[in-house]
């Protein structure tokens, strides 16, 4: 088969390791037989500097004719000073808005050679976890009814946190669909005690449960939820909740991993078009120096392959070997964590997990 994916480098570490999850998919395709086509898009700082501004149209409609799209990063300290709506960071969410991507997919997973990286316990990392966060991506108090107002007290501002049936089922149907490929299991968060946006919350996702009687679906208060992710974190597979406590607790989870270069994610809309990014940032710290971990990206990669082109087994394929080369011990800087062992830059850990291909 053929595949059309789009690239959005962006800035700082972006180009290194995109670069670095191409080759992979290259090697992939020859192995099982798909052409990838890759065409590059800007956006970010780099398209600020060259067309002037951070999200171009021809970006967009790039974005749209591709069959999926592969993103790196965007921002850093050259553009800080612009204005908030002027930023590169801004083009993300507009680039999401274009595609219309209300699902944040946010795997949090233990990688049993890089434990001693989470700060949790030895006892409670002993036993390891595997989340994948199903955060809403386009509706709640980000972009409900704000504004400015005289109250009781003088001068006070609101944001109002509002949710439709519609984008309930479809974030619940998403997760109810992404626990049937996996353990079975389903945590909805929410703050139902208090809220009355949860109280419709959990009725709608109560009602899309019952199509899928297989799962197992527990409501959890989004307070206890960010106490458990540190005191079990084993005991979650799907968690789904809106957008402003999957933003927190997304956060929260990738963390506990110890690992931010390692980390992956997915926004998917209502077809099979997907943008796939690592969570981290552009890392301007280590931009240009062969120093970045590609895996966040390679592994966005595989997800693509999973969730847009449907390409399992090609998918397992990179998850093995990116875990293969983590359990021969190979690291770079990042993961080496102050041990004194040999580091591998990006283009050398890469040539690692393209031998295991
Ligand atoms: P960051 O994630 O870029 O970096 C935080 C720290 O983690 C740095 O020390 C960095 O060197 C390290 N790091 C991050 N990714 C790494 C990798 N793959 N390999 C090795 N080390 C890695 O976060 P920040 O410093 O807060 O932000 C830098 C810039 O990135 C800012 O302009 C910010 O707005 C932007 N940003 C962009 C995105 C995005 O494009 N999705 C997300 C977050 C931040």
């Amino acid at each position: 088969m053929n595949y059309n994916i789009g690239l959005l480098k962006g800035d700082g570490i972006g180009p290194e390791i995109v670069s670095a999850a191409v080759k992979v998919l290259r090697k992939v395709g020859e192995k099982y037989g798909h052409t990838f086509n890759f065409t590059e898009y800007l956006i970010g700082g780099i398209a600020i500097d060259t067309v002037g501004e951070g999200l171009p149209k021809e970006t967009v409609e790039g974005c749209l004719a591709s069959d999926s799209v592969l993103l790196g990063a965007v921002g850093g300290p050259k553009w800080d000073t612009l204005p908030g709506d002027k930023r590169p960071e801004k083009a993300l969410l507009g680039i999401r808005a274009a595609m219309e991507l209300y699902t944040n997919l946010r795997p949090a997973k233990l990688y049993p050679a890089l434990k001693d990286a989470s700060p949790l316990r030895t006892d409670i990392v002993a036993k390891g976890f595997d989340i994948m966060m199903v955060r809403e991506l386009t509706g709640g108090i980000y972009f409900g009814e704000r504004g400015r107002r005289e109250g009781k007290y003088g001068p006070e501002a609101y944001d109002t946190e509002a949710y439709s049936v519609m984008e309930i089922e479809r974030i619940a149907k998403v997760a109810f669909e992404t626990a049937m490929k996996r353990n079975k299991r389903v945590i909805s968060v929410d703050k139902a005690n208090v809220l009355e946006s949860s109280r419709l919350w959990r009725e709608t996702v109560h009602r899309i449960a019952k199509d899928y009687p297989e799962v197992e679906c527990t409501d959890m208060l989004v307070d206890n939820t960010a106490m458990q992710l540190v005191r079990n974190p084993a005991q979650f597979d799907v968690v789904v909740t809106s957008n402003m406590f999957g933003d927190i607790l997304s956060d929260e989870a990738s963390q506990i991993t110890g690992s931010i270069g390692m980390l992956a994610s997915a926004s998917l809309g209502d077809t099979t078009r997907g943008l796939y990014e690592p969570i981290h940032g552009s890392a301007p710290d280590i931009a240009g120096q062969n120093k970045a971990n590609p895996i966040a990206t390679i592994l966005s990669a595989a997800m693509m392959l999973r969730y847009s082109f449907s390409l399992m087994e090609e998918a397992d394929c990179i998850e093995e070997a990116v875990n293969k080369v983590l359990d021969k011990g190979y690291r770079t800087a990042d993961l080496a964590m102050g041990q004194d062992i040999p580091v591998l830059s990006c283009t050398e850990i890469t040539e690692k997990i393209l031998e295991e291909i």
